[in-house]
């Protein structure tokens, strides 16, 4: 029986180099069969996961030997801290880590989004040369707005600057007077969906955060406005989402992160055919450079817990 169970994907390298004098079960397909994991976990002094693997009690009493959680990257809406203090188990996420990978991706999305030009292979393979129907915005003079201003948000922000954007976040737990603030315009969330040409959410999950880009925030959202989603399924409400885009009255909509992961198909395929939506499955954060980051940052956070 192992004492380190991984059971989503990391760098298999990197967790041998750092964790070698141990026990590992690396074994990212667990994360889709609970009972192989349940039973995983007998002797396990740590597990190793990324979003997808639910760490509450029933995980905690199926590994009793558990004291550190790794998380390969942050938000942690998938353990159950609660379930982790009660037992002593330290929760270690890999902060900062892919930060710069999903400030990439934002920027990517809103570019791509603005230019309105990723779907031209496809008119031209049918014989078209569209020039005209592709007239494209440019990102320089528009205004970038932030859902939040922690980490990632701020790298979000600094390269936004740097394509000549404005840039509004908000964020009611960061104080007025913190020096992050000199850089952006700090704003209202109804200024947020009132004022920016692209909004951006970086919040995590929580209650106060779900749904907050609900009916309410996109009515208020300028027309042809862009919308990314990197956060998490629950900050945005999909299906009001969808009807802007399908409606004409958003430009365009980069969602990574859903209410249901991997994407509830069943129901209708409500995403199907709409109009300027990227969709893409979790991938904000990952990159070959970030999923190298975080796996030794992770690897290195159990290591230290259990040489404890
Ligand atoms: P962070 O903790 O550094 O920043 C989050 C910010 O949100 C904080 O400044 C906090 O004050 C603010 N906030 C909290 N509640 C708020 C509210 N109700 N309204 C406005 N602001 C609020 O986190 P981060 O590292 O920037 O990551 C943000 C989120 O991005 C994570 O929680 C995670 O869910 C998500 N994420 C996704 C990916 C991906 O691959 N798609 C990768 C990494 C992180």
């Amino acid at each position: 029986m192992a004492d380190i169970v991984i059971s989503e994907f990391m760098d298999a390298d990197i967790a041998n180099e750092v964790l070698g004098e141990f026990d590992l079960l690396y074994e990212p397909s667990l994360v889709d069969n609970r009972q192989a994991l349940l039973s995983a976990l007998a002797d396990a002094r740590a597990i190793i996961v990324r979003n997808r693997t639910q760490v509450d009690g029933e995980l905690l009493e199926h590994g009793p030997n558990i004291n550190v959680v790794g998380r390969l990257g942050v938000g942690l809406d998938n353990i159950d801290l609660d379930a982790c203090r009660s037992r002593n188990v330290m929760v270690c996420p890999a902060t900062g880590a892919n930060d710069v990978a999903v400030a990439e991706y934002a920027i990517a999305a809103a570019l791509i989004l603005l230019r309105g030009v990723w779907h031209s292979g496809q008119k031209m393979l049918a014989g078209q040369w569209p020039r005209t129907d592709l007239m494209g915005r440019e990102a320089q003079g528009k205004r970038f707005g932030l859902i939040g201003f922690g980490s990632i948000a701020r790298q979000v922000a600094a390269r936004a600057q740097a394509l000549g954007m404005e840039v509004s976040a908000y964020d009611p737990y960061l104080a007025e007077d913190d020096p992050a603030w000199t850089s952006v315009t700090r704003v209202t969330l109804d200024e947020i969906a009132t004022g920016c040409d692209v909004i951006s959410a970086h919040v995590p999950l929580s209650d106060e955060t779900r749904h907050i880009v609900d009916a309410d925030f996109v009515r208020q959202m300028r027309a042809g406005a862009i919308l990314i989603n990197t956060a998490r399924g629950g900050v945005v409400e999909e299906a009001v989402v969808i009807e802007a885009l399908r409606g004409g009255q958003l430009g365009g909509a980069a969602l990574d992160v859903f209410e249901s992961e991997p994407l509830d198909t069943s129901g209708g395929a409500v995403f199907e055919g709409v109009p300027n939506l990227l969709l893409t499955p979790h991938i904000a954060g990952i990159t070959e450079e970030a999923n190298q980051r975080v796996s030794r940052v992770t690897a290195e956070n159990v290591l230290k817990y259990l040489r404890q």
